[in-house]
């Protein structure tokens, strides 16, 4: 198994509030990976930290590719990692279009002083079409049900054409048909061989979408195959046994 990313002893924390604390973990290369935990886990964090967005107290993060300098780094970053936002902490009132928050992934391939012309446009129409959403390019980001939402940062990690997508709880707040048809893009993704990683919520689906598990409460609980690594086990100490109920699992998915 090829590594896409890699931490290793990594600790970050706000102010006072330790949120990772030594985590040594890694999400697999061509694989579809979950990260899980209950709320407050640091999973956020965990996306965060990988794209340079919070700084680190301490540990180190290797994203495959991405070797030489500081610059160096961050333009491999922000041109290979799509990264679809939790919903909540995305500003819905900003001013802005889809087309152009689609467009926004194209201004890692331009140099400074181009805007994006004809040929980013088409490729903005083309990824908002693959996600059915090029009838709403015109329209305001705010004026979207949740699910559309969704589709409209995926389409922005398209156009970046990007080899990692890390998406932070993208079936919050969307209904079945569009889980369905996320989870068919992310699996396509996969299957074309790029790697796949997001924060999830719902347990009974992790067997079903998920090659690869990071069960995640601050600190590391485990990290491996779904299959031998999603146990009750592993489980029960991600969430303590009051996160977990009998016959089944919590559905307290609600991440505020
Ligand atoms: P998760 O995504 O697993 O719910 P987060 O990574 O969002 O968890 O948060 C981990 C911890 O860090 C929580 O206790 C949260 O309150 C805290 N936290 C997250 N972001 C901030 C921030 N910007 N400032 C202060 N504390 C934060
Ligand atoms: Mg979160």
């Amino acid at each position: 198994m090829e590594t896409a990313i890699k931490t290793h002893g990594l600790t970050v924390s706000y102010g006072v509030n330790m949120a990772l604390w030594n985590v040594s973990t890694q999400i697999p290369a061509q694989q579809i990976s979950a990260i899980i935990g209950p709320n407050g886990a640091g999973k956020s964090t965990l996306l965060k930290a990988i794209l340079g967005m919070v700084p680190t107290l301490s540990g180190e993060i290797e994203v495959t590719g991405a070797g030489g300098t500081a610059a160096k780094q961050h333009q491999f970053l922000a041109s290979q990692i799509g990264y679809v936002p939790q919903r909540n902490s995305v500003d819905w009132d900003f001013p802005i279009t889809v087309l152009d928050l689609v467009l926004m992934g194209t201004y890692g391939r331009l140099k400074w002083f181009q805007r994006p012309g004809e040929k980013e446009r088409a490729d903005a129409y083309a990824a908002l079409t693959e996600v059915q959403m090029q009838e709403f390019a015109g329209r305001q980001i705010g004026q979207l049900s949740g699910g559309q939402q969704q589709r409209v940062f995926l389409a922005r990690a398209f156009v970046q054409q990007a080899s990692i997508y890390l998406l932070d709880e993208p079936f919050a707040g969307v209904d079945a048909t569009t889980e369905k048809m996320i989870v068919d893009i992310l699996h396509g993704l996969r299957d074309a061989g790029k790697t796949v990683s997001l924060v999830h919520h719902d347990l009974t689906t992790v067997s079903r979408y998920f090659d690869h598990v990071i069960l995640l409460n601050k600190q590391l609980v485990a990290s491996g195959p779904t299959r031998s690594t999603f146990t009750s086990e592993h489980i029960q100490a991600t969430y303590g046994v009051h996160g977990m109920q009998i016959g089944g699992f919590s559905e307290d998915a609600t991440d505020a």
